[in-house]
């Protein structure tokens, strides 16, 4: 993805030029003056209030090292960075006043990297990629769990592991579940000349493959937000996502299992290990399980648990999670596996002695559950969520425990998930059942407060004052209503506070890359497929067709009667797609009907036109393609579907 590594180096460029050149009548400092001292007091509180000094979690972190590569540089498929540990060498020492300090030991944490031993015949390379590679000894050789998010980053870490563990060959894959940080990077492991057993979970497939293709453009986006992939890695930028440094972008692949976990318990005999699972869909992920190993009294918690409070609800836009049910799932475990002498998972570092992982344990499953009937409590009493969301705070006996504390998820926008997985967007109140869009609203509010110039003044005395939260509300509206320049500039400058205050790094992440687009517009980055080519060819091409039905422009449809027919050649597979009532429908072709335009073509090339490697046009009289019927038709059928407006603007109309 060249021009995604060219565009992310420009705005941090861009960014760092704007710091320079800004002119507004307060420029707004650099370093560690860019905090407010409101900034500041509220950062310094928090550290008052935490024990930051507790290094259990270091020792933890650091336990069983074995090697560590500190020049470690993994190259993306176009020779871009693709995962380099060293840019965070800034997260050192005490935390600036632009971090929150709790997130700032979390990515203090999250920077260890390395080969580490977690007990007999267990092993883990941390720190290659936003998640964790463990690799357990069987007979023959090692068995892999989870390999990463790309064929680069599974490329090294193994490296790394067969160089200093002895070089075994891989004989068992186990993936965890079904987001791509788990499974990316499986054809990097798997030897070339022979099947070895694959384990994953029910469903695993078709969540892995179909989970995010009908919400990827908009996702996709907003990931860019989430993550922060525009900003520079800076003590004014991303310094961690709290789960792990940053998502890793390179090829990704994926690979059918040989064996599924449905139940629970299941024992399974994999390269001689005794493995007992345990079935946890619908958690973290669809498709999940975790496992425990009686031998080494070794629990794997997958991603089911993590050393932070995950999100029932993600903020780059996703169908909210059964808190109940990723909740009990817990409490089974630590039944079930309560032998567990060591613990360790899909993300950060172990955990050792039993009574440590029964009261880890207790607190994740009592985060989620808490959060949960907490939310229902305020809301039987008619309170809405961001009522709700207000009142919440997690109990002393969870919140002092940073494995509990919001680094990921928060309590503020997990609680609002659990009221819309219960009651939805709509509140209840008819003022919100239909007000006027953002920038109709936007309009008449500035009119009503008196003009741009009145909001432009109460905003900078709010500002003054350090009530960040209403600046924005305030100025989202001035910019939404064409406020110019200063307004943004403010607007940037609040959101940064609101960025070095927050303790989630998606929170963080979000509003820094607010006030970057601010500054600077709206982030060219946009997320190319290609590299995801080897996952995509098990995707089942009716997820296409859904995507492509969600293309229709139902506007230039109206009264649009087309029926094609399309044939994989390779697949031995044909469907009819028709328009009808401006909807886009698919079936398998069952012959009969009228068909205006026919299309013969191969499943390779229907996926390069949807990675946007080919087009139609192009291809046009090759051997993978052949047109037959009416050429207008089929024209007229494409032309129909809207082009993706990706990268779409969020911070301004
Ligand atoms: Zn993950």
């Amino acid at each position: 993805m060249p021009s995604k590594y060219r565009s992310a180096l420009r705005l941090a460029i861009a960014a760092s030029a704007a710091l320079l050149v800004a002119c507004s009548p307060s420029p707004e400092p650099t370093g560690d003056g860019a905090a407010s001292g409101h900034t500041r007091a509220a950062n310094e509180r928090l550290a008052k209030a935490l024990p930051l000094d507790d290094q259990r979690d270091f020792k933890e972190a650091e336990r069983g090292l074995i090697a560590r590569d500190e020049q470690l540089l993994v190259k993306g498929p176009d020779g871009g960075v693709l995962w380099q540990p060293s840019q965070y060498d800034f997260v050192k020492g005490e935390a600036p006043a632009t971090v929150n300090p709790s997130l700032w030991r979390q990515a203090k944490l999250n920077n260890l990297h390395g080969l580490y031993r977690v007990a007999d015949g267990i092993y883990q390379v941390r720190g290659y990629d936003l998640s964790n590679m463990s690799l357990i000894e069987g007979d023959s050789g090692w068995i892999v769990v989870d390999p990463l998010t790309t064929q680069e980053t599974a490329t090294a870490a193994i490296a790394f592991a067969r160089k200093h563990l002895g070089d075994k060959p891989v004989s068992a894959v186990i993936m965890t579940h079904s987001h791509v940080d788990h499974f990316g990077g499986v054809l990097a492991v798997l030897p070339k000349d022979r099947q070895i057993p694959i384990v994953a979970p029910r469903h695993f497939m078709e969540e892995a493959t179909s989970e995010n293709v009908l919400a990827g453009p908009t996702m996709s986006r907003r990931a860019n937000y989430m993550y922060g992939q525009s900003l520079p890695k800076s003590p004014l930028g991303h310094v961690d996502t709290g789960l792990g440094k940053a998502p890793a972008f390179g090829s990704v692949s994926i690979a059918p299992p040989t064996a599924l976990v449905d139940k629970t318990p299941q024992q399974m005999v994999i390269d001689g290990v005794e493995f007992q699972f345990q079935y946890t869909p619908n958690s973290e992920a669809p498709a999940e399980l975790t496992f425990y190993l009686p031998k080494q009294k070794a629990f794997c918690g997958a991603e089911v648990l993590s050393r932070n409070m995950h999100n029932l609800y993600t903020l780059r836009g996703a169908k909210v999670r059964d808190a109940l049910a990723w909740s009990a799932y817990i409490e089974e475990a630590r039944k079930l596996f309560d032998q567990a002498e060591v613990y360790f998972a899909s993300h950060h570092w172990p955990m050792w002695g039993r009574e440590n992982i029964d009261t880890f344990l207790r607190g994740q499953r009592d985060v989620y559950k808490y959060i949960h009937d907490q939310t229902l409590r305020l809301a039987y009493k008619g309170y809405t969520p961001r009522e709700i969301a207000e009142q919440l705070s997690l109990p002393n006996s969870l919140a002092k425990t940073f494995a509990n504390r919001g680094y990921y998820g928060t309590v503020s926008h997990n609680s609002k998930a659990v009221y819309q997985a219960y009651f939805g967007w709509f509140d209840g109140n008819p003022a919100n059942l239909n007000p006027l869009p953002p920038v109709a609203a936007a309009e008449k509010y500035i009119a009503a407060m008196g003009g741009k110039d009145a909001v432009m003044q109460l905003a900078q005395a709010a500002y003054n004052e350090g009530d960040y939260r209403w600046v924005a509300q305030l100025l989202n509206h001035l910019v939404f209503a064409g406020g110019g320049k200063n307004a943004k500039e403010l607007l940037a400058k609040t959101y940064s506070q609101l960025g070095y205050q927050a303790e989630s790094g998606p929170w963080r992440d979000v509003y820094l890359s607010a006030a970057l687009e601010l500054r600077n517009g709206t982030s060219e980055q946009t997320v190319s497929l290609a590299g995801a080519k080897d996952m995509l060819k098990y995707t089942p091409v009716e997820r296409f067709f859904d995507a492509m039905a969600a293309q229709l422009n139902g506007v230039k449809a109206e009264g649009k009667d087309i029926r094609l027919k399309v044939t994989f050649i390779d697949l031995n597979k044909s469907y009819e797609l028709w328009v009808e009532n401006s909807v886009l429908h698919y079936q398998v072709a069952e012959g009969g009907e009228r068909i205006d335009s026919s299309i013969r073509i191969s499943h390779e090339l229907f996926l390069d036109i949807v990675l946007g490697i080919s087009s139609l046009a192009d291809m046009v009289g090759s051997d993978q393609l052949e047109v037959s019927g009416s050429a207008i038709k089929l024209v007229q059928f494409f032309s129909l579907l809207d082009k993706s407006s990706e990268p779409f603007a969020i911070i301004e109309p």
